[in-house]
Protein backbone atom coordinates (compact mmCIF):
# COMPACT_ATOMS: atom_id res chain seq x y z
CA UNK A 1 0.00 0.00 0.00
CA UNK A 2 1.48 3.32 -1.11
CA UNK A 3 2.22 5.65 2.31
CA UNK A 4 -0.51 8.25 2.44
CA UNK A 5 0.55 11.87 2.50
CA UNK A 6 -1.69 14.53 3.76
CA UNK A 7 -0.97 17.34 1.23
CA UNK A 8 0.64 17.07 -1.80
CA UNK A 9 2.34 20.69 -3.36
CA UNK A 10 3.01 21.18 -7.07
CA UNK A 11 5.18 23.63 -7.68
CA UNK A 12 8.54 25.37 -5.87
CA UNK A 13 8.10 28.77 -6.40
CA UNK A 14 7.42 31.23 -3.21
CA UNK A 15 3.61 29.98 -3.16
CA UNK A 16 4.53 26.60 -3.31
CA UNK A 17 7.54 26.99 -0.55
CA UNK A 18 4.79 29.33 1.45
CA UNK A 19 2.14 26.81 1.41
CA UNK A 20 4.88 23.94 2.44
CA UNK A 21 6.38 25.62 5.06
CA UNK A 22 2.72 26.38 6.76
CA UNK A 23 2.21 22.49 6.52
CA UNK A 24 5.21 21.38 7.39
CA UNK A 25 5.39 23.51 10.78
CA UNK A 26 1.93 21.87 11.64
CA UNK A 27 3.54 18.33 11.41
CA UNK A 28 2.01 17.88 8.48
CA UNK A 29 3.40 14.32 5.89
CA UNK A 30 4.02 16.64 2.70
CA UNK A 31 6.04 16.44 -0.26
CA UNK A 32 6.80 19.00 -3.08
CA UNK A 33 7.28 18.34 -6.15
CA UNK A 34 9.10 21.07 -8.65
CA UNK A 35 9.71 20.47 -12.35
CA UNK A 36 12.99 23.00 -12.32
CA UNK A 37 16.41 21.27 -10.61
CA UNK A 38 15.74 24.97 -8.66
CA UNK A 39 13.03 26.49 -6.39
CA UNK A 40 12.11 29.96 -6.67
CA UNK A 41 10.39 29.98 -10.25
CA UNK A 42 9.57 33.18 -11.75
CA UNK A 43 12.63 34.77 -9.42
CA UNK A 44 15.95 32.93 -9.98
CA UNK A 45 19.52 34.75 -8.99
CA UNK A 46 22.18 33.32 -11.91
CA UNK A 47 25.69 33.59 -10.94
CA UNK A 48 28.07 34.69 -12.87
CA UNK A 49 31.35 32.77 -13.12
CA UNK A 50 33.28 35.55 -11.53
CA UNK A 51 30.69 35.24 -8.95
CA UNK A 52 29.05 38.59 -9.97
CA UNK A 53 25.30 38.00 -9.64
CA UNK A 54 22.17 38.92 -11.09
CA UNK A 55 18.12 38.35 -10.69
CA UNK A 56 16.69 37.77 -13.74
CA UNK A 57 13.27 37.16 -12.39
CA UNK A 58 11.09 39.09 -9.37
CA UNK A 59 13.78 41.13 -7.36
CA UNK A 60 12.03 43.69 -5.55
CA UNK A 61 10.12 44.28 -2.28
CA UNK A 62 8.48 47.59 -1.06
CA UNK A 63 6.23 48.92 1.37
CA UNK A 64 3.11 47.06 2.27
CA UNK A 65 4.22 43.38 1.35
CA UNK A 66 4.57 42.63 4.73
CA UNK A 67 5.21 38.96 4.42
CA UNK A 68 8.34 39.32 2.63
CA UNK A 69 9.92 41.51 5.17
CA UNK A 70 8.90 39.16 7.70
CA UNK A 71 9.61 36.10 6.35
CA UNK A 72 13.35 38.05 5.33
CA UNK A 73 13.61 38.49 9.37
CA UNK A 74 12.77 35.26 10.37
CA UNK A 75 15.16 33.66 8.08
CA UNK A 76 18.00 35.96 8.81
CA UNK A 77 18.00 37.45 5.38
CA UNK A 78 18.77 41.27 4.54
CA UNK A 79 17.09 43.88 2.37
CA UNK A 80 18.97 47.16 0.81
CA UNK A 81 17.57 50.00 -0.18
CA UNK A 82 17.46 50.37 -4.22
CA UNK A 83 19.55 53.17 -5.76
CA UNK A 84 17.40 56.23 -6.49
CA UNK A 85 19.46 59.66 -6.46
CA UNK A 86 20.27 61.51 -9.53
CA UNK A 87 19.44 62.23 -12.65
CA UNK A 88 16.23 60.42 -14.54
CA UNK A 89 16.44 60.66 -18.47
CA UNK A 90 13.50 60.87 -20.31
CA UNK A 91 13.97 59.79 -24.27
CA UNK A 92 11.01 61.06 -25.77
CA UNK A 93 10.64 61.32 -30.01
CA UNK A 94 14.16 60.78 -30.03
CA UNK A 95 15.45 63.52 -27.83
CA UNK A 96 17.33 62.74 -24.44
CA UNK A 97 15.62 65.16 -21.20
CA UNK A 98 16.85 64.67 -17.61
CA UNK A 99 14.39 64.90 -14.75
CA UNK A 100 14.01 64.07 -11.08
CA UNK A 101 11.28 62.41 -9.28
CA UNK A 102 8.55 60.18 -10.80
CA UNK A 103 7.08 62.78 -13.37
CA UNK A 104 9.77 63.99 -16.66
CA UNK A 105 10.10 67.08 -17.77
CA UNK A 106 7.48 67.73 -20.62
CA UNK A 107 5.34 70.78 -22.03
CA UNK A 108 2.63 71.81 -19.13
CA UNK A 109 -0.14 70.26 -20.86
CA UNK A 110 1.34 66.99 -21.47
CA UNK A 111 2.13 67.12 -17.34
CA UNK A 112 -0.75 68.12 -16.36
CA UNK A 113 -2.65 65.41 -18.68
CA UNK A 114 -0.01 62.73 -17.34
CA UNK A 115 -1.04 63.44 -13.44
CA UNK A 116 -4.98 63.25 -14.43
CA UNK A 117 -4.92 60.06 -15.98
CA UNK A 118 -2.65 58.44 -13.48
CA UNK A 119 -4.94 60.10 -10.25
CA UNK A 120 -7.78 58.91 -11.93
CA UNK A 121 -6.91 55.01 -12.64
CA UNK A 122 -5.88 55.36 -8.89
CA UNK A 123 -9.77 56.78 -8.05
CA UNK A 124 -11.44 54.44 -10.08
CA UNK A 125 -9.22 51.38 -8.48
CA UNK A 126 -10.32 52.53 -5.33
CA UNK A 127 -13.94 51.26 -6.05
CA UNK A 128 -12.64 47.57 -6.77
CA UNK A 129 -13.98 44.90 -4.04
CA UNK A 130 -10.71 42.70 -3.97
CA UNK A 131 -12.15 40.06 -3.27
CA UNK A 132 -14.65 40.28 -5.66
CA UNK A 133 -13.63 42.54 -8.54
CA UNK A 134 -16.79 41.74 -11.02
CA UNK A 135 -19.25 43.30 -8.22
CA UNK A 136 -17.72 46.67 -8.76
CA UNK A 137 -20.50 49.10 -9.34
CA UNK A 138 -19.31 49.65 -13.41
CA UNK A 139 -17.51 46.19 -13.40
CA UNK A 140 -19.38 45.15 -16.97
CA UNK A 141 -17.78 48.46 -18.50
CA UNK A 142 -14.89 48.23 -17.39
CA UNK A 143 -14.62 44.64 -18.10
CA UNK A 144 -15.82 45.25 -21.96
CA UNK A 145 -13.25 47.45 -22.70
CA UNK A 146 -9.27 47.53 -22.72
CA UNK A 147 -6.89 49.48 -20.95
CA UNK A 148 -5.66 50.98 -24.00
CA UNK A 149 -9.31 52.39 -24.88
CA UNK A 150 -9.53 54.13 -21.39
CA UNK A 151 -5.78 55.25 -21.78
CA UNK A 152 -6.60 56.37 -25.21
CA UNK A 153 -9.93 58.53 -24.55
CA UNK A 154 -7.72 60.07 -21.51
CA UNK A 155 -4.78 61.25 -22.50
CA UNK A 156 -5.12 64.36 -24.82
CA UNK A 157 -1.15 64.68 -25.90
CA UNK A 158 0.50 62.02 -27.43
CA UNK A 159 3.12 62.58 -25.55
CA UNK A 160 1.32 62.04 -22.40
CA UNK A 161 -0.24 58.58 -24.25
CA UNK A 162 3.33 57.82 -24.78
CA UNK A 163 4.59 58.34 -21.20
CA UNK A 164 1.61 56.55 -19.79
CA UNK A 165 2.15 53.90 -22.24
CA UNK A 166 5.23 53.28 -21.10
CA UNK A 167 4.83 53.29 -17.12
CA UNK A 168 1.76 51.23 -17.59
CA UNK A 169 3.61 48.34 -20.26
CA UNK A 170 5.97 48.07 -17.30
CA UNK A 171 3.65 47.78 -14.48
CA UNK A 172 1.68 44.95 -16.24
CA UNK A 173 4.26 43.30 -18.59
CA UNK A 174 1.98 43.59 -21.89
CA UNK A 175 0.82 45.52 -24.78
CA UNK A 176 -2.21 47.79 -22.87
CA UNK A 177 -4.56 45.99 -25.19
CA UNK A 178 -3.95 42.48 -23.84
CA UNK A 179 -5.50 43.21 -20.60
CA UNK A 180 -9.06 44.62 -19.17
CA UNK A 181 -9.73 47.92 -17.85
CA UNK A 182 -11.08 45.73 -14.52
CA UNK A 183 -8.00 43.85 -14.28
CA UNK A 184 -6.15 46.87 -15.05
CA UNK A 185 -7.74 48.14 -11.94
CA UNK A 186 -8.18 45.33 -9.79
CA UNK A 187 -4.27 45.24 -10.06
CA UNK A 188 -3.65 48.56 -8.94
CA UNK A 189 -5.86 48.45 -6.40
CA UNK A 190 -4.10 44.68 -5.12
CA UNK A 191 -1.17 46.85 -4.66
CA UNK A 192 -1.89 49.81 -3.08
CA UNK A 193 -2.19 52.43 -6.00
CA UNK A 194 -0.56 53.12 -9.00
CA UNK A 195 2.35 55.43 -7.45
CA UNK A 196 2.87 52.92 -5.38
CA UNK A 197 3.40 50.50 -8.31
CA UNK A 198 5.11 52.68 -10.26
CA UNK A 199 7.76 54.31 -7.50
CA UNK A 200 10.77 53.24 -5.76
CA UNK A 201 11.00 55.42 -2.69
CA UNK A 202 7.73 54.30 -0.87
CA UNK A 203 7.11 51.66 -3.95
CA UNK A 204 7.37 48.17 -4.92
CA UNK A 205 10.89 48.57 -6.24
CA UNK A 206 11.86 49.79 -2.71
CA UNK A 207 13.84 47.36 -1.79
CA UNK A 208 16.49 44.31 -2.92
CA UNK A 209 17.21 41.46 -1.12
CA UNK A 210 21.11 41.11 -0.23
CA UNK A 211 22.36 38.40 -2.47
CA UNK A 212 19.76 38.18 -4.76
CA UNK A 213 15.86 36.63 -4.26
CA UNK A 214 16.92 33.30 -4.60
CA UNK A 215 18.30 33.97 -1.23
CA UNK A 216 15.36 33.92 0.47
CA UNK A 217 13.39 31.06 -1.39
CA UNK A 218 16.68 28.71 -1.07
CA UNK A 219 16.33 29.99 2.94
CA UNK A 220 12.37 29.29 3.32
CA UNK A 221 12.80 25.45 1.71
CA UNK A 222 15.87 24.64 3.75
CA UNK A 223 13.82 23.30 6.81
CA UNK A 224 11.98 20.90 4.52
CA UNK A 225 14.42 20.42 1.57
CA UNK A 226 14.37 16.25 2.18
CA UNK A 227 10.40 16.64 1.14
CA UNK A 228 11.34 18.52 -2.15
CA UNK A 229 11.31 16.16 -5.23
CA UNK A 230 13.42 18.62 -8.04
CA UNK A 231 13.10 17.30 -11.90
CA UNK A 232 10.03 15.77 -10.80
CA UNK A 233 6.98 17.68 -13.70
CA UNK A 234 3.51 16.40 -12.60
CA UNK A 235 2.18 15.10 -15.51
CA UNK A 236 -1.27 13.46 -14.03
CA UNK A 237 -3.94 14.31 -11.22
CA UNK A 238 -5.93 11.59 -10.37
CA UNK A 239 -8.90 12.00 -7.23
CA UNK A 240 -10.07 8.81 -6.26
CA UNK A 241 -11.40 7.24 -3.46
CA UNK A 242 -10.96 10.57 -1.28
CA UNK A 243 -7.47 10.77 -2.43
CA UNK A 244 -5.14 12.26 -5.20
CA UNK A 245 -3.09 10.51 -6.92
CA UNK A 246 -0.21 12.67 -8.55
CA UNK A 247 2.16 11.35 -11.34
CA UNK A 248 4.95 11.77 -13.71
CA UNK A 249 7.47 10.16 -14.92
CA UNK A 250 8.69 7.26 -12.59
CA UNK A 251 7.43 9.17 -9.62
CA UNK A 252 3.25 8.66 -8.51
CA UNK A 253 2.43 9.71 -4.43
CA UNK A 254 -0.98 9.71 -2.96
CA UNK A 255 -2.74 12.35 -0.44
CA UNK A 256 -5.32 13.41 1.39
CA UNK A 257 -4.99 17.31 -0.41
CA UNK A 258 -2.93 18.57 -3.43
CA UNK A 259 -1.91 22.21 -3.56
CA UNK A 260 -1.42 23.42 -7.20
CA UNK A 261 0.56 26.48 -7.19
CA UNK A 262 1.97 26.94 -10.73
CA UNK A 263 0.68 29.19 -13.56
CA UNK A 264 -2.42 28.89 -15.22
CA UNK A 265 -1.43 28.72 -18.25
CA UNK A 266 0.51 25.45 -17.34
CA UNK A 267 -2.49 23.89 -15.82
CA UNK A 268 -3.92 22.88 -18.72
CA UNK A 269 -0.78 20.74 -19.16
CA UNK A 270 -1.42 18.39 -16.46
CA UNK A 271 -4.21 15.68 -17.11
CA UNK A 272 -7.04 15.53 -14.12
CA UNK A 273 -9.37 12.75 -13.92
CA UNK A 274 -11.97 13.16 -13.54
CA UNK A 275 -11.79 16.26 -15.76
CA UNK A 276 -11.70 20.14 -13.94
CA UNK A 277 -15.21 21.90 -14.22
CA UNK A 278 -16.52 23.59 -17.21
CA UNK A 279 -15.93 27.09 -15.64
CA UNK A 280 -11.98 26.35 -14.79
CA UNK A 281 -11.48 24.59 -18.10
CA UNK A 282 -12.44 27.62 -19.76
CA UNK A 283 -10.75 30.32 -17.61
CA UNK A 284 -7.59 28.59 -18.02
CA UNK A 285 -7.86 28.51 -22.20
CA UNK A 286 -8.55 32.75 -21.64
CA UNK A 287 -5.64 33.79 -19.31
CA UNK A 288 -2.52 34.51 -20.69
CA UNK A 289 1.37 35.21 -19.88
CA UNK A 290 2.41 38.87 -20.02
CA UNK A 291 5.81 38.64 -21.82
CA UNK A 292 8.97 40.25 -19.72
CA UNK A 293 12.95 40.18 -20.71
CA UNK A 294 15.36 41.46 -18.59
CA UNK A 295 18.63 42.91 -20.06
CA UNK A 296 21.81 43.26 -17.92
CA UNK A 297 24.78 45.35 -18.38
CA UNK A 298 27.28 44.50 -15.45
CA UNK A 299 30.14 46.52 -15.30
CA UNK A 300 32.95 47.21 -12.79
CA UNK A 301 31.76 49.86 -11.15
CA UNK A 302 28.32 51.91 -10.84
CA UNK A 303 29.86 54.43 -13.06
CA UNK A 304 26.70 56.48 -14.04
CA UNK A 305 26.46 57.44 -10.44
CA UNK A 306 29.48 59.34 -10.83
CA UNK A 307 27.98 61.46 -13.49
CA UNK A 308 25.23 62.11 -11.37
CA UNK A 309 22.75 59.44 -13.12
CA UNK A 310 20.57 57.42 -11.53
CA UNK A 311 20.22 55.18 -13.84
CA UNK A 312 16.64 55.55 -14.43
CA UNK A 313 15.27 55.62 -18.12
CA UNK A 314 11.89 55.94 -19.54
CA UNK A 315 11.83 55.54 -23.15
CA UNK A 316 8.94 55.80 -26.16
CA UNK A 317 8.49 53.12 -29.07
CA UNK A 318 11.17 54.48 -30.62
CA UNK A 319 13.87 52.60 -28.16
CA UNK A 320 14.40 49.26 -27.43
CA UNK A 321 13.32 48.78 -23.96
CA UNK A 322 10.71 50.67 -21.83
CA UNK A 323 12.35 51.45 -18.62
CA UNK A 324 15.65 51.53 -17.10
CA UNK A 325 16.87 51.03 -12.96
CA UNK A 326 20.56 50.78 -11.54
CA UNK A 327 20.32 47.18 -10.19
CA UNK A 328 23.83 46.93 -8.44
CA UNK A 329 24.82 45.30 -5.24
CA UNK A 330 24.34 46.33 -1.95
CA UNK A 331 27.72 47.25 -1.57
CA UNK A 332 27.86 48.83 -4.95
CA UNK A 333 30.79 45.86 -5.38
CA UNK A 334 30.05 46.79 -9.19
CA UNK A 335 27.52 48.03 -11.40
CA UNK A 336 24.16 47.11 -13.01
CA UNK A 337 22.01 48.38 -15.21
CA UNK A 338 18.63 46.76 -15.93
CA UNK A 339 17.04 47.34 -18.95
CA UNK A 340 13.01 45.95 -19.02
CA UNK A 341 12.33 44.83 -22.44
CA UNK A 342 8.38 44.69 -22.65
CA UNK A 343 5.76 43.12 -24.85
CA UNK A 344 5.82 44.05 -28.43
CA UNK A 345 9.29 45.28 -27.64
CA UNK A 346 10.64 42.12 -26.11
CA UNK A 347 8.63 40.05 -28.97
CA UNK A 348 10.65 41.92 -31.74
CA UNK A 349 13.94 42.10 -29.25
CA UNK A 350 13.79 38.20 -28.44
CA UNK A 351 13.13 37.20 -31.77
CA UNK A 352 17.00 38.29 -32.74
CA UNK A 353 19.70 36.19 -32.16
CA UNK A 354 22.43 36.75 -28.84
CA UNK A 355 25.17 38.96 -31.43
CA UNK A 356 22.60 40.99 -32.48
CA UNK A 357 20.71 41.76 -29.29
CA UNK A 358 23.25 42.38 -27.60
CA UNK A 359 24.70 45.19 -30.24
CA UNK A 360 21.09 46.44 -29.51
CA UNK A 361 21.19 46.65 -25.73
CA UNK A 362 25.06 48.10 -25.69
CA UNK A 363 24.00 50.84 -28.33
CA UNK A 364 20.88 51.74 -25.90
CA UNK A 365 23.21 51.83 -22.76
CA UNK A 366 25.81 54.12 -24.25
CA UNK A 367 23.49 56.29 -25.83
CA UNK A 368 21.90 56.92 -22.48
CA UNK A 369 24.97 56.69 -19.73
CA UNK A 370 28.25 56.88 -22.29
CA UNK A 371 30.75 55.40 -24.14
CA UNK A 372 31.72 53.47 -20.97
CA UNK A 373 28.37 51.58 -21.10
CA UNK A 374 29.27 50.05 -24.03
CA UNK A 375 32.25 47.73 -23.09
CA UNK A 376 30.53 45.64 -20.04
CA UNK A 377 32.26 42.82 -18.35
CA UNK A 378 28.84 40.81 -18.89
CA UNK A 379 26.36 40.95 -20.93
CA UNK A 380 23.22 39.18 -19.59
CA UNK A 381 19.47 38.97 -20.84
CA UNK A 382 16.62 36.69 -20.30
CA UNK A 383 13.46 36.28 -21.67
CA UNK A 384 10.93 34.42 -19.63
CA UNK A 385 8.65 33.53 -22.62
CA UNK A 386 11.09 30.87 -23.01
CA UNK A 387 10.66 29.30 -20.04
CA UNK A 388 9.07 26.06 -20.19
CA UNK A 389 7.87 26.08 -16.66
CA UNK A 390 7.04 29.59 -16.36
CA UNK A 391 5.59 30.35 -20.71
CA UNK A 392 6.15 34.30 -19.68
CA UNK A 393 6.08 36.77 -17.05
CA UNK A 394 5.11 38.71 -14.63
CA UNK A 395 2.11 37.06 -14.03
CA UNK A 396 -1.29 35.42 -15.97
CA UNK A 397 -3.54 38.48 -17.31
CA UNK A 398 -7.22 39.08 -17.63
CA UNK A 399 -8.20 40.22 -20.96
CA UNK A 400 -11.91 41.79 -21.95
CA UNK A 401 -14.93 39.91 -20.53
CA UNK A 402 -13.18 36.98 -18.18
CA UNK A 403 -13.00 38.95 -14.96
CA UNK A 404 -17.19 39.05 -15.21
CA UNK A 405 -17.43 35.84 -16.77
CA UNK A 406 -15.78 33.08 -14.78
CA UNK A 407 -15.42 35.53 -11.38
CA UNK A 408 -13.36 33.71 -8.70
CA UNK A 409 -13.41 30.44 -10.52
CA UNK A 410 -9.31 29.99 -10.18
CA UNK A 411 -8.88 30.46 -6.49
CA UNK A 412 -12.10 27.88 -5.84
CA UNK A 413 -11.08 24.46 -4.63
CA UNK A 414 -12.01 21.73 -6.74
CA UNK A 415 -12.75 18.52 -4.31
CA UNK A 416 -9.46 17.69 -2.81
CA UNK A 417 -7.19 20.04 -5.23
CA UNK A 418 -6.98 23.70 -3.69
CA UNK A 419 -4.97 26.46 -5.58
CA UNK A 420 -2.31 28.50 -4.92
CA UNK A 421 -0.46 30.44 -7.21
CA UNK A 422 0.24 34.64 -7.48
CA UNK A 423 -2.35 34.34 -9.30
CA UNK A 424 -4.70 33.75 -7.19
CA UNK A 425 -3.97 36.43 -4.38
CA UNK A 426 -6.22 39.27 -3.97
CA UNK A 427 -3.49 41.30 -2.47
CA UNK A 428 -0.22 41.82 -4.50
CA UNK A 429 -2.01 40.14 -7.59
CA UNK A 430 1.27 39.26 -9.91
CA UNK A 431 3.88 39.80 -7.10
CA UNK A 432 6.19 37.71 -4.99
CA UNK A 433 3.92 38.55 -1.82
CA UNK A 434 0.72 37.36 -3.76
CA UNK A 435 2.15 34.37 -4.25
CA UNK A 436 3.54 33.77 -0.72
CA UNK A 437 -0.25 35.11 0.85
CA UNK A 438 -1.95 32.53 -1.79
CA UNK A 439 0.58 29.50 -0.74
CA UNK A 440 -0.61 30.31 3.30
CA UNK A 441 -4.16 30.77 2.07
CA UNK A 442 -4.22 27.54 0.25
CA UNK A 443 -2.24 25.62 3.24
CA UNK A 444 -4.96 27.46 5.67
CA UNK A 445 -8.20 26.08 3.69
CA UNK A 446 -6.67 22.30 4.02
CA UNK A 447 -6.11 22.61 8.16
CA UNK A 448 -8.95 24.44 8.43
C1 LIG B 1 11.31 39.46 -15.02
C2 LIG B 1 10.41 39.44 -13.81
C3 LIG B 1 10.45 40.47 -12.91
C4 LIG B 1 9.61 40.44 -11.79
N1 LIG B 1 9.76 41.41 -10.85
C5 LIG B 1 9.12 41.27 -9.66
C6 LIG B 1 9.50 42.06 -8.57
O1 LIG B 1 10.47 42.84 -8.66
N2 LIG B 1 8.81 41.92 -7.41
C7 LIG B 1 7.77 41.03 -7.29
O2 LIG B 1 7.18 40.95 -6.20
N3 LIG B 1 7.43 40.22 -8.31
C8 LIG B 1 8.10 40.30 -9.48
N4 LIG B 1 7.84 39.42 -10.49
C9 LIG B 1 6.71 38.47 -10.35
C10 LIG B 1 7.05 37.33 -9.38
O3 LIG B 1 8.31 36.80 -9.70
C11 LIG B 1 5.97 36.27 -9.45
O4 LIG B 1 4.72 36.84 -9.21
C12 LIG B 1 6.14 35.16 -8.41
O5 LIG B 1 7.47 34.73 -8.35
C13 LIG B 1 5.22 34.00 -8.73
O6 LIG B 1 5.38 32.96 -7.78
P1 LIG B 1 4.48 31.64 -7.85
O7 LIG B 1 4.98 30.74 -6.81
O8 LIG B 1 3.05 32.02 -7.84
O9 LIG B 1 4.74 31.01 -9.29
P2 LIG B 1 6.12 30.49 -9.93
O10 LIG B 1 7.24 31.29 -9.40
O11 LIG B 1 5.89 30.48 -11.39
O12 LIG B 1 6.27 29.01 -9.37
C14 LIG B 1 5.66 27.93 -9.99
C15 LIG B 1 6.60 26.74 -9.91
O13 LIG B 1 5.91 25.60 -10.44
C16 LIG B 1 6.82 24.84 -11.21
N5 LIG B 1 6.02 24.05 -12.15
C17 LIG B 1 5.33 24.46 -13.24
N6 LIG B 1 4.66 23.44 -13.79
C18 LIG B 1 4.91 22.33 -13.04
C19 LIG B 1 4.51 20.99 -13.07
N7 LIG B 1 3.67 20.52 -14.02
N8 LIG B 1 4.97 20.13 -12.12
C20 LIG B 1 5.81 20.56 -11.15
N9 LIG B 1 6.23 21.85 -11.06
C21 LIG B 1 5.77 22.72 -11.99
C22 LIG B 1 7.72 25.87 -11.87
O14 LIG B 1 8.96 25.32 -12.25
C23 LIG B 1 7.86 26.90 -10.74
O15 LIG B 1 8.98 26.65 -9.94
C24 LIG B 1 8.67 39.39 -11.61
C25 LIG B 1 8.66 38.35 -12.52
C26 LIG B 1 9.53 38.35 -13.59
C27 LIG B 1 9.60 37.17 -14.47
Amino acid sequence: MTDLLDVIIVGGGFSGLAAAKTLHSQNKKIILLEARSRVGGRTHTRHLPDGKYVDVGGQWIGPTQDRMYELCQEHDVTWYETYNQGKNILDLNKTLRTYTGLIPKMDVRSLINIDFVLKKLDRLAKSIPLDKPWSAANSKTWDSISLEAWVRKHCFTSDCFKIVRAGLETVYACELNEVSMLHALFYIKSGTNLTCLLSIDKGAQQHRIKGGMQTLAEAIATPFLSHIKFDSPVKNILQQDNRVIVSGEGFSYHARNVIIAIPPVLISSIAFTPALPLFKTQLLQKLSMGIVGKVFGIYEKPFWREKGFSGQVVADEHAPFQTFFDSSPADSAYGVLLAFCIADRARNFFSQEEGARKKIALEAFSKYFGKEAATPLHYVDHCWADEAWSRGCYAGLYPTGVWTNFQNTLAKPTDLIHWAGTETSDIWYGYIEGAVRAGERAAREILN
